[in-house]
């Protein structure tokens, strides 16, 4: 895609701190980390969302996360990581391409994410689980 950052470093015409890659994806490091080592996994098409993407490419993806999820813990010794996916403006997606956050954690990093959860009324959470699973 003409002006997308993320194909513009699978390009090499924009430098990154390359870490992985092969055949379908590269992994390189978030140019501002959460933590050092938070490194992102994108796959060398332009596809924006996960829903996008077709599944070879999703088991790719998958495989290389946890790959480089293994490399960044034994290279940060961090305690913990997450693994976050963003997709379109309103869940925090800046970069329209597909990528992967692996983000090395510890107790005392002092990054919350600071999660709202609700709860479901009378039979609202059925009516849900069925209209997904219509739709599988
Ligand atoms: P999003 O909010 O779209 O899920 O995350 C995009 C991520 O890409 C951000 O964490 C941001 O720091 C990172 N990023 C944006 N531009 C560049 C860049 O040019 N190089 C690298 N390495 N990371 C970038
Ligand atoms: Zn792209």
């Amino acid at each position: 895609m003409g002006d997308c950052i993320f194909c513009k470093i699978v390009a090499g015409e924009i430098p990154s701190a390359r870490v992985y890659e092969d055949e379908s994806v590269v992994a390189f490091l978030d140019i501002n980390p959460v933590n050092p080592g938070h490194t992102l996994v994108v796959p060398r098409v332009h596809v924006e969302r996960l829903t996008e993407a077709e599944e070879g490419l999703l088991a790719a993806v998958a495989v290389a996360v946890g790959k480089c999820a293994r490399a960044v813990m034994a290279a940060t010794g961090a305690e913990g990581f997450n693994v976050l996916q963003n997709n379109g403006p309103c869940s925090g997606q800046v970069v329209p391409h597909l990528h992967v956050h692996i983000i090395p954690r510890n107790a005392a990093d002092g990054f919350r994410f600071g999660w709202r959860q609700g709860a479901y009324g009378e039979g609202d959470m059925d009516a849900m689980r069925r209209r997904i699973a219509e739709r599988l």
